[in-house]
């Protein structure tokens, strides 16, 4: 197998980034962090002349970047590297690489079961992508770069970025929670985080070229640190670095959520209203063998505290239905705190058992039906208190910076309301990365419906 360490800068000297001209085409699964680490990877290509390419055929690489959190996860990238057996067949020469966290968790058994993958790269070794694949295109042997890093953070790679009005800033890196059912801390490694001086500068650049609404980035930002900054102060540094950008951040863990954070929230116009706040459960008992380190009233309790500060705040939650061990009263009181917080949204899962994670070594003891029936129960009040909630916002004035044009026709755009909710309204005069004034008149659960107001 080729060893990268030896020689990695005598390559990089002699490598005449002229002369290659090679095609990347890239797909990307899973959470938000995967897709800002998809716009590393082509920075760190690009320095070496591979450029994306949206059309699979013409590319000489195709790389998938993937997630493991969940079993149908890794499922759906088996079923589509089945389906680009065909690509290799047309262009044997063609490189195939699996990136991100399943690389990681994987390794060799990837590259040994799926024959027609050529490279396996983990989060961490990113930099070392050109010369892995050069060295392919060379020798034909394959490669696995998987090693996890305590301090990589690609602080100093400008990410290539999609033309758009909202961008992702990662601002750290890894988790060191070790949430029983997680697989994270060991795809993702150690956290660790960006210099705040850095992601300022990023900030400033972004909205230079264009950007209106930023989010800033990781597993678990309230652990970000860099000497004596917390996030709060980076939250307030970015805030008054680019105060005409709106600034939105995720994911937040409930036990280091502070007040401080609450308050800098509050304190400045430009930090959107709108809280993503994973709970997992509505049962302390759950909540303990999930090691998630908080209890339901101290959920709670930052949860009154964050609507006391900023009325009408948005919050959107994570949920696993059926973890080991789950009684119908466990789950029933995850139904209790949906409908006592009245969250605007929530992601929701069934509990799926991961390989090396501590609740692996517990029974899974739920049965599926038993899993789906609850998840679909969970799902379906989700649903009618997203619809409530929205429903109260008829007839409310509410300011949207408009992203894309509607999926549904191209007379309609789409924009997102300070507080995260999708509001639709016919396209007129306005354009991508406007803020509009509207009035709500129609809503369903997911999407709010509106006229402008002049
Ligand atoms: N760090 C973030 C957090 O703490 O919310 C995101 C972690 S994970 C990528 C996003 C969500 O996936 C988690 O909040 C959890 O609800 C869900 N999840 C993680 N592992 C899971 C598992 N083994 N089974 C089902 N859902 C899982
Ligand atoms: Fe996973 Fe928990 Fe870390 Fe989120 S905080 S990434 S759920 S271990």
């Amino acid at each position: 197998m080729f060893d990268i360490l030896d020689n990695i800068k005598e390559k990089k000297s002699k490598f005449n980034k002229a002369e290659n001209n090679k095609k990347v085409y890239v797909e990307t699964y899973g959470c938000q962090m995967n897709f800002s680490d998809t716009e590393i990877v082509l920075s760190v290509l690009s320095d070496f002349g591979y450029n994306e390419t949206p059309d699979i055929e013409d590319s000489d690489v195709i790389l998938l970047n993937t997630c493991s959190v969940r079993e149908n996860a890794e499922l759906k990238i088996k079923n589509r590297l089945a389906h680009f057996r065909h690509y290799k067949k047309n262009h044997p020469h063609r490189i195939i690489g699996i990136l991100g966290c399943m690389a990681e968790r994987l390794k060799n058994e990837l590259l040994e079961k799926e024959k027609i993958v050529d490279l396996i790269v983990g989060p961490d070794e990113y930099r070392k992508l050109p010369f892995l694949i050069e060295n392919i295109f060379e020798t034909g042997e394959k490669a696995i770069a998987v090693k996890l890093s305590k301090v990589e953070t690609y602080d100093d790679i400008t990410p290539v970025r999609k033309d758009g009005v909202t961008a992702f800033i990662s601002v750290m890196r890894g988790c060191d929670k070790f949430c029983s059912f997680c697989v994270v801390p060991f795809t993702r490694g150690r956290e660790r985080s960006r210099k705040l001086s850095s992601i300022v500068g990023e900030a400033k650049k972004i909205f230079d070229e264009g950007v209106k609404e930023v989010t800033l980035l990781g597993q678990n930002v309230n652990s970000y640190k860099d000497n004596e900054n917390d996030f709060s102060d980076l939250l307030k540094a970015v805030a008054l670095a680019v105060p005409e950008m709106r600034i939105r951040y995720t994911t937040s863990h409930p036990y280091d959520l502070s007040d401080k954070l609450l308050e800098t929230m509050a304190e400045f116009g430009n930090i959107c209203k709108y809280i993503h706040l994973p709970v997992q459960s509505g049962s302390d008992r759950i909540l303990k063998l999930m090691n998630r380190e908080y209890s339901v009233k101290h959920y709670t309790g930052i949860i009154k505290k964050a609507k006391a500060l900023m009325p009408g705040i948005g919050l959107s939650t994570d949920i696993i239905a059926g973890f080991p061990t789950e009684l119908e009263e466990d789950y029933k009181m995850t139904l209790d705190l949906m409908q006592e917080v009245a969250f605007d949204g929530a992601y929701m899962f069934a509990y799926s058992p991961r390989e090396n994670t501590k609740a692996y070594k517990y029974l899974d003891d739920i049965s599926y039906e038993i899993k789906q029936r609850r998840l679909e129960e969970i799902i379906e009040h989700q649903r009618k208190i997203s619809y409530k909630i929205n429903k109260e916002l008829i007839n409310k004035e509410k300011e949207i910076l408009i992203e894309t044009i509607s999926k549904k026709s191209p007379d309609y755009i789409m924009g997102r309301t300070d507080c995260n909710k999708s509001v639709i309204i016919r396209k007129a005069q306005f354009k991508i990365g406007d803020f509009v004034k509207v009035k709500i008149n129609k809503v369903n659960s997911a999407t709010l419906f509106a006229e402008t107001v002049i």
